[in-house]
């Protein structure tokens, strides 16, 4: 029953049901077969192994940098995935050949199960390493011996299985480079390590600059430590250079990794630095020929993938290579005076800083445009000052007319004062001559007293002289005119004035002047008005006072850094609504009054730097003082 319904079933669509057969067959079994095989689907390739040996230390200068670009290009490059595994040889990095043995058994184990497909070692030592230990390690395995100057390449040991990326070191193109460009350099010390490899490289370079004989002296540091490398680096004689050899190990066993000795030497030393070694150079050295990483990493990953690739290595051979064209950093060049025409034609100048202009091209805008607006704001403010200048000059010339106009109306009140002060002199003047000419009649007139007569008429012609010069010297019409002046002398002048007006008014008028000297900067006729102002508004004040408290008071005290002048009266005081308004202009209380005296006075004071300030006393009458700053 069952098998006959299947072969109904089957029967209408035979076709459909084998395509349906066929295509999951195709799908479960054959797909990932054929994605196994194919080389283009990555994800299924076996990544090649590469085997990476470092001769000191996956970061010690120059080698690392090699290294480094060695790697970049060959994951870059590779057409298969890679499993790039890194070794150091640190043995290498001590004064002395260290024990292998254990490192040589940890790669055997390491590689027992899976060798690699490529050695790939880089600098001198871990090509020695690679071809001593190959035929435990890793006999069938192809190497390339990448980064290896040409005299240590142990050429006995090549087989068949090896590429050697050689480089070749000339020690005489690097010293004539220096004297190229410092054609006065005189002595070259060179900084060069302790270890084997070092010395071997002492000899060497002594051997390729026997030429310079006579022309340069040579002073070697591997016997000394960095330290000591560093104090006589940084007090080198004129026309002295610095050779960077190599510095793994120095004389004292330290160990120098990376680029960190030589950026110490080059912060100390006093001599520019130069090297053959592209890694060194960027920031501590100064150029010429030197080693190109990328000529040596190119030719290294060219190898290895050709290799990897299937091509026998023994028909992959390179010549040594050189140095690439010389290189040189600006900045270095111009700490040390060397000329751009002194270099060789084909050099190539680097670092070169930007204009400043290039560099910092929106900054500089910036700052451009800050200091317009600056230059503009200021060209303005000088505008307004210089204006404020001329309205200043303007002012003091009113200022000084006002005060005048104001001083005449003063010293009008003091006419019958002045009358007054003139007319006792000339009266006894006058009397005294009368006496003297009637004795003079007399047959024995005696002389001794006619002497005394002229005397007192000289002594009157005198006080009758003072009263004019006070009186012209505050009529006098002056421009503002401000000098160093002796307050008590200006107050005693402007008391003067007044006295007889004081005397003629009953009025007791009194004056405490400071003990010391008071200095101030001023002009004395406009100072001499403010305080007659004062004097004569307290004399009024006082006027309807009873006869007993007719008193005016002046004083001057020093109060601080100040000079204070201070003019009390026993008068009714100011209201207390007015003490406000005192100094405002034609503000007065009285029926004659202008009410431009205080105004004036406090424009005065203003105009010397001080303040003027009206009170009332607690024992009744106003007090106004003014305080001017002292200035010495
Ligand atoms: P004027 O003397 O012409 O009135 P001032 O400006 O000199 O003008 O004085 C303004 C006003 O201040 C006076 O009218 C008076 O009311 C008041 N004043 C000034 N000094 C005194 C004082 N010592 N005692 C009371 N009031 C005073």
């Amino acid at each position: 029953m069952s098998g006959r319904c299947t072969i109904a079933l089957i029967k209408p669509w035979p076709a459909a049901a084998l395509l349906l057969c066929l295509s999951l067959l195709f799908a479960v079994c054959i797909l990932p077969e054929l994605a196994d095989a194919s080389p283009n689907v990555s994800m299924r390739t076996e990544p090649k192994r590469v085997l990476l040996l470092h001769s000191f230390g996956r970061e010690f200068r120059p080698w690392s940098e090699y290294a480094r670009s060695i790697k970049t290009e060959l994951e870059r490059q590779s057409p298969w995935p890679l499993d790039i595994q890194e070794h150091t040889l640190l043995t290498a990095r001590f004064n002395g050949p260290g024990p292998e043995a254990p490192f040589v058994d940890y790669l055997g184990s390491l590689y027992h199960d899976a060798l690699p497909d490529i050695v790939l070692s880089i600098g001198a030592p871990a090509a020695r390493f690679v071809q001593k230990y190959r035929g435990k390690l890793f006999p069938d395995t192809p190497m390339v011996l990448s980064v290896v100057e040409q005299r240590l390449v142990n050429k006995s040991d090549l087989t068949d299985k090896d590429v050697v990326v050689a480089v070749r070191n000339d020690f005489l193109a690097v010293f004539e480079n220096i004297l190229k460009v410092l054609p006065d350099t005189k002595a070259v010390a060179v900084v060069v390590g302790a270890s084997p490899l070092e010395k071997f490289w002492i000899d060497e370079v002594k051997r390729e600059l026997k030429p310079l004989d006579g022309r340069l002296d040579l002073v070697w540091y591997s016997d000394l430590s960095f330290d000591e490398i560093l104090k006589r680096a940084s007090n080198l004689p004129p026309h002295t250079a610095l050779f960077w050899g190599l510095m793994s190990v120095d004389a004292a066993g330290v160990v120098h990794e990376g680029d960190v000795a030589l950026r110490t030497l080059h912060s100390v030393a006093n001599a520019p630095i130069f090297s053959y070694q592209e890694p060194f150079f960027g920031g501590s050295t100064v150029g010429g020929p030197m080693h190109s990483v990328r000529e040596t990493s190119a030719k290294t990953v060219s190898a290895a993938i050709r290799i990897l690739g299937g091509e026998k290595p023994a028909n992959i051979t390179y010549e040594p290579i050189g140095f690439g064209s010389p290189k040189y950093d600006w900045r270095e060049l111009r700490r040390w005076g060397i000329a751009e025409s002194s270099l060789p034609p084909d050099s190539e100048i680097l670092f070169r800083e930007p204009p400043l202009w290039e560099g910092y091209r929106w900054q500089m805008l910036l700052i451009m445009a800050v200091i317009l607006v600056q230059a503009g704001l200021i060209s303005g403010l000088l505008h307004e000052r210089h204006g404020r200048q001329l309205a200043e000059v303007e002012s003091r010339q009113r200022l000084a007319e006002l005060a005048h106009v104001n001083r005449y109306s003063a010293v009008g009140e003091l006419t019958t004062s002045i009358a007054h002060e003139l007319n006792q002199p000339l009266g006894s003047i006058l009397t005294n001559t009368e006496t003297a000419e009637l004795m003079l009649k007399d047959s024995s007139p005696d002389l001794d007293e006619i002497r005394q007569i002229l005397a007192d008429i000289r002594r009157d012609d005198q006080r009758a002289s003072e009263v004019i010069r006070r009186l012209r010297s505050v009529l006098k019409k002056a421009p503002f005119e401000v000098r160093s002046i002796e307050l008590n002398d200006t107050v005693r002048d402007a008391i003067g004035l007044v006295r007889a007006l004081a005397d003629g008014r009953r009025i007791a008028l009194t004056f405490v002047p400071a003990s010391a000297g008071l200095h101030v900067k001023g002009d004395p006729v406009q100072l001499q008005q403010v305080i007659l102002n004062l004097i004569i508004n307290a004399m009024d004040a006082v006027s309807d006072a009873d006869m007993k408290k007719r008193e005016v008071s002046v004083s001057t005290l020093r109060a601080g850094s100040q000079a204070e002048i201070r003019v009390s009266d026993t008068g009714p005081g100011i209201a207390a609504a007015d003490l406000a308004s005192v100094f405002d202009p034609f503000f007065t209380t009285k029926p004659q009054g202008m009410g431009m005296g205080l105004a004036i006075a406090r424009t005065i004071v203003e105009a010397h730097h001080g303040t003027i300030v009206a009170t009332n006393q607690p024992s009744g009458g106003a007090l106004f003082a003014i305080r001017l700053p002292i200035i010495r």
